[in-house]
């Protein structure tokens, strides 16, 4: 058991994540058995209750982890499924400690930051890098972060407790670079190396973010100043695609100190694979526009999976996906609709310029009642004008509704998120939801099953574009049926009591969950690429494999 421990400082944003990644890739290249682990010292228990404007996105682990996104950035480089132990944040550890003082396990002790909390960091990343080769850990913020500072004495400890052979630590940190009088300043590289110090911890390596190349002369000088031989002196350029960087690294021999250190006998690695489908983001053939309707304009990582699953497909498709970011409070303010959602069909000639241009639309998820009836009209917009989606989450309720309204007959259909007062609750929540108190407990989190309808779009999808392997199939087959799992991170459903209605006026309902009646996917049959999911398939996307809805709403772009 080997442990590389990522740290940063000066500013945050330097790219540890990229960092700890792509020496996950590396590793795994070379046929060693790689895990991961994220240190975040916030006080949350994990990052479901936080915001997408300050955090991006929330990722959901298989098994119902709601994490810092850069576990799914671990997950998309290492092609390994994480979970929730992956992620070590201050309250987990100091519940753990508090729960045991509670039960009388310190008697006669007084419990304290070090070595009590100190200790049960080090017991939690033991526990869970045990069964690897390798595990990488990135230490969240930047070195003198107060509430780092436990995290820090506990990594420091770990080289003592298991001896130099088995730990390894980096710092990241920014190489200056002065465009008004064309000089590059090592002081804040060498001022990481003085506070990492302070903490005890000498590095075994300097990874440092730049825009120009360092010339040797002064890479000597950061060697000399910095006390570090000039191999372990890495660059780190900014590069056209994040994907490239782990070659950027083996061409620098990071490996080869990493071995050194950690005294592995020398296995090289292998990136032919993962270099050719790097190669097809930066050479693609073809080209197409798709349209993304967001609500957190001001943070792009907010959708950072959506993005991210598009750059899969169109590694597999060959072809470059234009992501046309279509901004929903805009569309709100121009049409002067506040909160109460006073939006009626005479809104809906303003609605059509703004979308009138639009060809191939994919809508994330997201929660509360903003903009809803202008989602709604959207909806319909797109339906009735045959323009090709897919929709995600919150989307396929809105779609739902719109089908219910103006489908069905059911005039004031509503979801219980939006109007608790509607008589027709199409989207409701589960009955045993309704009876739990606290909020966070009525999340559906997990991954959950679906079984696809026989010739539904969803079968064709997950059949024509499985890239897993038998060892990590996409669907099992149950009789006639598919049988998908994908990520849930939602409170609401399709209440059942509708599914009749709906069916019988032309909604399929392409995925139910096997055991309940639960709507997964919904189609339209008449419709040119019309489909739905109550799950976040973008949490499964990898490099190596895209997932099937992505790549196939851009193949059917292309094949218009
Ligand atoms: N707000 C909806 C729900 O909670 C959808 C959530 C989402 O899009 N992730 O069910």
């Amino acid at each position: 058991m080997k442990l590389i421990f990522v740290t940063g400082w000066a500013i945050s944003g330097l790219g540890k994540w990229v960092t700890s990644s792509s020496i996950g890739r590396l590793i795994k290249s070379a046929g060693k058995s790689v895990w991961m682990i994220k240190m975040d010292p916030y006080l949350q228990i994990d990052a479901g209750t936080m915001s997408p404007y300050e955090h991006g996105e929330v990722f959901v682990t298989q098994d119902w982890g709601e994490c810092d996104l850069d576990i799914w950035n671990y997950e998309r480089f290492t092609d390994e499924n994480l979970a929730k132990e992956n992620n070590i944040t201050t309250w987990k550890v100091y519940q753990a400690v508090i729960n045991r003082e509670r039960v009388g396990w310190y008697l006669w002790k007084t419990v304290q930051i070090v070595p009590h909390i100190t200790n049960e960091i080090k017991e939690q990343i033991l526990e869970t890098a045990k069964n690897y080769d390798f595990t990488i850990i990135e230490v969240w913020g930047t070195v003198w972060d107060i509430e780092s500072a436990p995290f820090l004495e506990a990594i420091r400890q770990m080289k003592k407790d298991l001896w130099k052979s088995n730990v390894f630590y980096m710092i990241v940190a920014p190489l200056l670079h002065l465009s008004y009088s064309w000089e590059v300043k090592t002081k804040l590289i060498q001022s990481s190396v003085v506070e990492l110090r302070k903490c005890w911890i000498i590095p075994d390596a300097i990874i440092y973010r730049t825009e120009v190349e360092l010339e040797e002369e002064i890479k000597d000088k950061l060697s000399r100043t910095c006390d570090i031989c000039t191999d372990a002196i890495i660059e780190a350029k900014n590069v056209s695609t994040i994907y490239k960087v782990p070659e950027y690294f083996n061409s620098q021999n990071l490996l080869k100190l990493i071995w050194n250190k950690l005294e592995v006998s020398d296995f090289k690695a292998n990136l032919n694979n993962w270099n050719k489908l790097v190669n097809k983001i930066t050479n693609p053939k073809k080209e197409v526009n798709i349209w993304v309707v967001w609500k957190y304009t001001q943070f792009q990582d907010t959708y950072k999976s959506i993005s991210e699953s598009f750059i899969h497909a169109w590694v597999e498709n060959n072809c470059k996906v234009n992501l046309v970011w279509i901004d929903a409070e805009k569309i709100e303010k121009e049409n002067n609709v506040g909160n109460e959602n006073k939006v009626g069909n005479e809104n809906f000639h303003s609605l059509q310029n703004i979308l009138k241009n639009i060809s191939w639309v994919l809508i994330p998820g997201g929660f509360w009642n903003r903009w809803v009836e202008w989602k709604i009209l959207t909806v319909q917009y797109l339906r009735e004008n045959n323009i090709p989606f897919l929709w995600i989450c919150l989307w396929l309720q809105v779609a739902v509704i719109e089908y219910a309204r103006n489908k069905c007959g059911l005039l004031d259909a509503n979801s219980l998120e939006f109007n608790e007062k509607a008589n027709n609750l199409v989207i409701d929540l589960m009955e045993e939801q309704k009876l739990i108190t606290e909020k966070w407990w009525t999340m559906r989190l997990w991954s959950y099953e679906a079984k696809l309808k026989k010739w539904s779009l969803a079968e064709k999808l997950y059949k024509e574009n499985n890239h897993n392997s038998p060892l990590a199939p996409l669907f099992t087959i149950e009789g006639d049926n598919l049988i998908i799992t994908e990520r849930h991170r939602h409170r609401y459903e399709v209440n059942s009591k509708y599914h009749k209605i709906l069916e019988e006026k032309g909604l399929v309902i392409s995925g139910k969950s096997p055991n309940r009646d639960l709507a997964e996917f919904i189609e339209i049959k008449d419709h040119k690429f019309f489909i739905a999911t109550q799950s976040h398939p973008e949490f499964k996307s990898r490099l190596e494999k895209p997932h099937p809805l992505f790549v196939g709403l851009v193949k059917a772009s292309l094949d218009k």
